[in-house]
């Protein structure tokens, strides 16, 4: 995890707790639900980068130069995998935010079954 990713992350909450803020001086008579909604609301995207970033730091994220014995293996016959380009892959997580992933998509080169390895 580098330094530069955390200042990223850093700046990403500040935004977000800036406009909790100013939401919270447009609408002072809020009730609490209407707060905790909108809290949500700033925290999900914050949360959603956040997803983002730590599944693509994921050494799966890119089969491309990994040694062979350590790439995931076909669940058919047990070869490793190969890197079949790289794909966006787009999953919905909680408070429906879409995170869009950037992984290798494998392939074995025995049996030509393919699928994202997990992880
Ligand atoms: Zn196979």
């Amino acid at each position: 995890m580098t330094s530069k990713v955390d200042k990223r992350w850093q700046d990403l909450f500040t935004a977000a707790m800036s406009e909790v803020a100013e939401w919270r001086g447009q609408h002072k008579k809020a009730s609490f639900t209407e707060i905790e909604a909108a809290l949500d609301k700033q925290l999900s995207g914050v949360r959603a980068q956040l997803l983002k970033d730590l599944v693509e730091s994921s050494p799966r994220a890119d089969l491309r130069g990994q040694p062979k014995e350590e790439r995931p293996r076909c669940p058919e016959c047990g070869e490793p995998l190969v890197a079949n380009g790289q794909h966006t892959r787009k999953v919905m997580t909680t408070y429906e935010q879409q995170v869009e992933l950037r992984r290798s998509y494998g392939r074995c080169p025995a049996c030509g079954c393919g699928f994202f390895p997990s992880g």
